[in-house]
């Protein structure tokens, strides 16, 4: 049995990084870019005016205040758009737009909430500073700025930020394709009547969730018995079809666990059997040249845990990011907890803030490996330590924020 940290790294050290294509950027969410953004031109490109109001000298708008107001007449108007600018002459004003360019010779923009319009003049209120209320060309990037490093995943406001530069296409990396079997006698589509000793197969439904909630849609998925040849059968139409490949259930010591053996058969190298984690222990990691493979225990917090602990990342190195499982803030317990020592328990809680704003954290009910209400109702794992086996009420825990979304 090895350690969480050594089982991951085991598993990253296997993660070559995918080739890199091109996608549409508006179909670019969830990938990773390939690519470092540089700046090809200032950002923003022209000086534009930040407020509504009118674009001024400030010279001409010495010792201007609400008693003292200045009257300027308004010789033409500019908004949002327009390419044709008019220019500005020594003592007087044009009327300008939030977002239009600023005709030449302005230095500030007096906001239209201080000043008073009247019959083409404009007094105005209150003093403008030079270059107030301007957006200035170049502020935010000068040509050859980074704006985005690659191995950034890409979100929402990273697609922004590329449209605003004008692109329509981004170089990322490719996604793994990615096959999903699940194994059981006693599994039941959720709809179909259960017999006595059947269950529902919750582990399709949230494993195939949990990879599209970072992009991925599975390219084959099969249920299959507790039978060698239909394990076999799964598996190797799997390895022909995909380069990662996921099991659920049937890689434990049970007599009908097949998973181990069937690998071994296809030729698949083990790199780690058993992880001291709780919940998570009958982990599975092998190769077969390029391909990857993951037998994830089948009780479902564990399946859940463990995909969220060692295959996330491992897909998002393979996608080129190197971003790691979320932040871990240190909470208060809100209750004594305890284990057995010797593995690393993801206990399932809820983290919060308290009155003096504090973090503090409590376990949800129902910890066992099958409850999935208690992982349901979390919104954090707490680390308790391998070799602890008691912690206090009030003691400082790290948990673990856990966000089932693109990261
Ligand atoms: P296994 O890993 O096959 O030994 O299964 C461990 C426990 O998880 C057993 O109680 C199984 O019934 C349960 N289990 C396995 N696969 C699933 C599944 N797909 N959905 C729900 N429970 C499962
Ligand atoms: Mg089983």
């Amino acid at each position: 049995m090895i350690d969480f940290q050594e089982a991951l790294e085991k598993i990253l050290k296997h993660m070559h990084r995918l080739p890199t294509t091109t996608v549409k950027l508006a179909e670019s969410l969830g990938y990773v870019l390939a690519e470092t953004i540089k700046a090809q031109e200032p950002i923003p490109r022209f000086d534009s005016s930040a407020v509504d109001g009118y674009a001024v000298r400030s010279e001409d708008l010495q010792n201007v205040s609400d008693k003292t107001p200045k009257l300027l007449q308004i010789i033409g108007e500019v908004k949002a758009g327009d390419t044709v600018i008019p220019i500005l002459r020594k003592g007087y004003a044009i009327k300008i737009f939030t977002g239009a360019c600023v005709p030449p010779n302005t230095n500030a923009i007096a906001m239209k909430e201080y000043s008073k319009e009247k019959n083409h003049t404009v007094s105005i209120l209150s003093k403008v500073e030079k270059g107030e209320n301007i957006r200035q060309r170049g502020e935010e990037f000068k040509p050859g700025d980074p704006v985005i490093e690659q191995g950034i995943i890409i979100t929402p406001p990273v697609i922004g930020v590329l449209a605003s530069l004008g692109y329509k296409k981004v170089r990322v990396r490719v996604k793994p394709c990615i096959a999903l079997i699940i194994i059981g006698n006693e599994l039941r589509s959720p709809g179909t009547k259960l017999r006595i000793g059947e269950i529902y197969d919750s582990n399709s439904y949230a494993i195939i969730a949990a990879l599209r909630s970072i992009g991925i849609n599975p390219i084959y998925i099969r249920r299959t018995k507790d039978d060698k040849c239909l394990i076999k059968l799964a598996l190797t139409k799997a390895i022909k079809l995909s380069n990662v490949i996921i099991s659920v259930g049937g890689v434990s010591v049970g007599e009908y666990d097949f998973v181990k053996d069937v690998l071994t058969y296809l030729d698949v190298k083990q790199v780690f059997w058993k992880v001291a984690i709780k919940p998570g222990k009958p982990n599975y990691f092998g190769v077969l040249g390029k391909k990857l493979f993951f037998g994830l225990p089948g009780n479902p917090v564990a399946a859940l845990v463990s995909f969220h602990q060692l295959v996330k990342p491992a897909i998002f190195k393979l996608m080129g990011s190197n971003v790691k499982n979320g932040i871990l803030p240190i909470a208060k317990l809100s209750t004594n907890i305890k284990k057995k020592s010797g593995r690393l328990e993801f206990v399932r809680g809820i983290l919060s803030t308290n009155q003096a704003g504090e973090f503090v954290v409590t376990p949800t009910k129902g910890q066992d490996s099958h409850m999935l209400g208690g992982l349901a109702n979390a919104n954090c794992l707490i680390y308790f330590p391998k070799v602890e086996n008691f912690i206090k009420k009030g003691m400082s825990v790290k948990s673990e924020l856990l966000n089932w979304d693109i990261y």
